[in-house]
C-alpha cells in the first residue's frame, strides 16, 4: 500500500465497505505515514460535519468530487513521480 493507494480507497475505508485485507494494508500505512494519517483524519472530520455526524454514506457526487480533490492535492504535494 502506497500513498496514492490510501487516497484512491480512502472513501471506501471512512464509508467501512472496504474489505478487511485492504483496510489492515491501509491502517498499517497510515501508522508509519503521517501525510496519509493527516488526510484521513480531516477526510472523516469533513464527512462527520457533513453528515451532521450521522453514519451515512455520501451522496455519489460529493464522494467524487472529493475524491478529486484529494487526488489532485496528493498530485501537488507528490515529490515523486
Ligand atoms: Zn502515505
Amino acid at each position: 500500500m502506497n500513498c496514492k493507494k490510501v487516497i484512491l480507497e480512502l472513501t471506501s475505508y471512512l464509508d467501512g465497505v472496504l474489505d478487511s485485507t485492504m483496510r489492515i494494508d491501509l491502517e498499517q500505512h497510515l501508522s508509519r505515514c503521517t501525510d496519509c494519517r493527516l488526510v484521513v483524519d480531516t477526510t472523516r472530520k469533513t464527512i462527520q460535519i457533513f453528515c451532521n455526524s450521522e453514519p451515512v454514506p455520501l451522496p455519489e457526487d460529493v464522494r467524487k468530487r472529493l475524491h478529486t480533490a484529494l487526488l489532485e492535492r496528493f498530485r501537488r504535494n507528490a515529490k515523486t513521480t
